[in-house]
């Protein structure tokens, strides 16, 4: 039986194991497959405040860990499976450890990008793909690129990758966008923004060096053709991480954790969610951390008001 149990560890659930340990609160914190959450896959993060030189996003995360386990937080490697949230304690189905009993339970399991599923994109992430123009934009000054989508995300991104690149060439597969008008008229209103409207992505072309190209097939004329280019970021949406909540926390008809505004509180009491599963909004490193470090100063204030478990029997 935990006082708090942490699932997911990115940004945010690594900064809420930090500050639940220093609370002397003792945390679990269960990590999945990919520790560490989208900074893992990311090169060097320059926009993490107290970097000045940047630093490696592994290496980021790795001391966050460190950080968390120095003052008491216990990491165990699981998938939760499903979770039983009716009653406190709240149980936890978790494969490789079995059924876990928590008082408190913050939820960090972040949102994965959605990516084309094209030969040679996955392979090429961190060498030309990248679904983040805020972490890899500036890498790409004065270089060609190409961003795919047709959403706000991507109009958004392919704007601000002007800022870098010598041209953004969006690509989507219709001819209509589905990006707000203002999103559009932005974007088109960009001199530096070229337009692949109805071309199916089909294949990323790479080299020794990293991305190439982008093989696309043009829809009207079914003809194939190479777009040349250095980078590829992918906008097509994110999935936030919530199938195994089961629908017992509420979200939004995208499955993002609504949280009660000013607070990181769900829809029941005793459980917290940070970071991106609970954010359409900026999905930055530091402002993951900013509400891991808010979920668990709830969570204590929470213990503090509703310590149903005798601690002292079994500390
Ligand atoms: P989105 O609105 O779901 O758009 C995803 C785009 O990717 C669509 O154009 C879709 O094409 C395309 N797509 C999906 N799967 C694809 C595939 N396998 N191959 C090729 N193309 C594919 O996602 P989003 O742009 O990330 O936006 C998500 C939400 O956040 C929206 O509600 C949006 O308004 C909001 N948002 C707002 C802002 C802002 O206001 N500043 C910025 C970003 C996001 P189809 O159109 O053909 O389906």
């Amino acid at each position: 039986m935990y006082k708090s149990v942490v699932v997911g560890t990115g940004p945010s659930g690594l900064t809420a194991a930090i500050y639940l340990a220093r609370a002397n609160l003792s945390p679990l914190v269960i990590e999945g497959p990919e520790p560490g959450g989208q900074l893992t896959t990311t090169t060097e993060v320059e926009n993490f405040p107290g970097f000045p030189e940047g630093i490696m996003g592994p290496e980021l995360m790795d001391n966050m860990r460190k950080q968390a386990e120095r003052f008491g937080a216990e990491f165990k490697t699981g998938w939760v499976n499903s979770v039983e949230l009716t009653n406190r304690p709240f149980k936890l189905q978790v494969e490789g450890l079995g059924e876990v009993e928590t008082e408190t339970l913050i939820i960090s399991t972040g949102a994965s990008a959605r990516l084309l599923g094209i030969t040679n994109e996955k392979e090429n992430i961190g060498r030309g793909v990248s679904t983040c123009a805020t972490c890899d934009g500036f890498f790409f000054r004065g270089k060609k690129i190409v961003v795919v989508g047709g959403g706000d995300s991507a109009m958004e991104e392919a704007n601000f990758l002007t800022r870098f690149a010598s041209e953004v060439r969006l690509v989507h597969r219709r001819d209509e966008l589905r990006a707000s008008k203002i999103m559009q008229d932005r974007a088109r209103g960009n001199e530096k923004v070229k337009w692949a409207l109805n071309n199916t992505p089909l294949e990323v072309v790479a080299g020794e060096k990293g991305v190439t190209g982008l093989k696309v097939k043009n829809n009207t004329t079914g003809e194939e053709e190479i777009i040349e280019t250095d980078g590829i970021f992918v906008a097509i949406g994110h999935t936030p991480n919530t199938k195994f909540l089961g629908g017992q926390i509420d979200t939004d008809e995208q499955g993002y954790i609504i949280v009660k505004p000013g607070t990181q509180q769900t829809n029941i009491p005793g459980v917290f969610a940070c970071g991106d599963v609970q954010d359409t909004k900026y999905r930055q490193a530091i402002t993951a951390a900013g509400s891991g470090c808010a979920a668990a100063l709830e969570a204590e204030k929470f213990l503090e008001g509703h310590i149903v478990h005798d601690w002292s029997q079994t500390l």
